[in-house]
């Protein structure tokens, strides 16, 4: 149904509407992500997942599966970011292995004539084992894509992680890598700080909302604050000296962060959209035909569950679709 003929109704009623929406999602959210440790749950997904559904979200398995998509993106103006599906990893040389993955990964994207770059976490690198050894790995790849001529991005994980990715992206800066970009997550209360500190090393910062399910001591509750906050964060960063990727699938936020760009003269190419691969595909497409850059994030691997658990919890309707794959069967 189109918005202009819905029935009317009066503002308080819609106010309580999208409260009791807002309230609805929020639980809805934080029962998908909860049920994501839940033993019967992991055992149907995993049993189901990339054949009836997770395919929407996850380009594939292997990178040999995902090298036509990326081109395939490639050729429709969007440039792509890839990630090797994976975190908390617990041991050094499973750590060793997903960074010498990430080596292969590099070399191929140049090798293929893909325009992207990729995307880790730090405790797929490591995280868990001490700052020193994810150090270790994350810079191994910043040196590695510096001679590639390509970039690395560094996601943000939970709240708890968020001073010891920081901590590294600055050493990081701090030894030259300047190809290495972050994450900020506006629904954090301490982002505008994190930003100030940031700001000069003239950061490449993606801003995000934040995927993971955080307390109130750290988080806003209140989805309206997360986006109002978005808002507020992503024109600092526009104003600042850096990069900004504006990730996000919200169309108001997007139609908002135009109208600043424009209105504040920012170039095209000191900021980018970026989005999730299977998610708002035409909004993707409608903004290179508008002349901005998009960049469709487009993770794989075989450990896809914890990501696609996050993807369902983003929309009721995602889950929905999922389920109705698994009755179709
Ligand atoms: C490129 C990229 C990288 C990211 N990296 C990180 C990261 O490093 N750390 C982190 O914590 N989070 C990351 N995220 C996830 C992010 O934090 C949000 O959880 C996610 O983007 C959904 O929020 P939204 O901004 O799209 O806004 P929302 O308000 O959630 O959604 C706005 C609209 O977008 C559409 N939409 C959003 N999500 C979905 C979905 N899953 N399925 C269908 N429609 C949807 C709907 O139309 C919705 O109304 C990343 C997101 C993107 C796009």
């Amino acid at each position: 149904m189109k918005r202009t003929e819905q029935p009317a109704s009066s503002p308080a009623m819609q106010t309580m509407t999208s409260r009791a929406a807002t309230t609805l999602n929020s639980a809805f959210r934080g029962g998908i992500l909860i049920s994501t440790n839940n033993a019967v749950v992991t055992r149907l997904v995993h049993r189901h997942g990339v054949r009836l559904g997770a395919s929407r979200f996850v380009a594939g398995e292997t990178l040999d599966e995902c090298l036509p998509v990326f081109k395939r993106l490639n050729a429709q103006g969007l440039r792509i970011n890839t990630s090797i599906l994976g975190e908390d990893v617990q041991d050094e040389a499973t750590a060793t292995a997903v960074t010498d993955a990430y080596v292969d990964v590099l070399d191929r994207l140049v090798t293929e004539g893909v325009d992207g770059n990729v995307a880790v976490k730090l405790t797929h690198l490591g995280l868990n084992l001490g700052e020193a050894v994810a150090y270790q790995n994350v810079a191994r790849l910043a040196v590695h894509a510096r001679d590639r001529s390509t970039f690395l991005r560094i996601d943000m994980e939970e709240s708890a992680r968020v001073d010891a990715t920081l901590r590294i992206y600055s050493q990081l800066r701090g030894a030259g890598h300047d190809n290495v970009g972050t994450v900020l997550q506006s629904s954090l209360y301490r982002t505008d700080d994190d930003l100030t500190e940031l700001f000069p090393l003239r950061p490449n910062l993606r801003l995000v909302k934040g995927a993971y399910l955080e307390h109130d001591t750290v988080a806003y509750p209140k989805k309206a604050d997360v986006d109002a906050n978005y808002q507020r964060l992503a024109e600092r960063m526009l104003r600042g000296g850096g990069f900004t990727a504006i990730a996000t699938h919200d169309e108001r936020l997007i139609a908002h962060v135009i109208a600043i760009a424009r209105r504040d003269g920012v170039p095209r190419d000191r900021f980018e959209f970026q989005m999730l691969y299977g998610i708002r595909p035409q909004l993707q497409l409608d903004l290179v035909a508008q002349g901005y850059r998009v960049l469709v994030a487009t993770p794989y691997g075989s450990d896809w569950y914890p990501y696609l658990m996050r993807c369902l919890a983003e929309r009721p309707t995602n889950l929905l679709f999922f389920a109705r794959n698994i009755l179709r069967r």
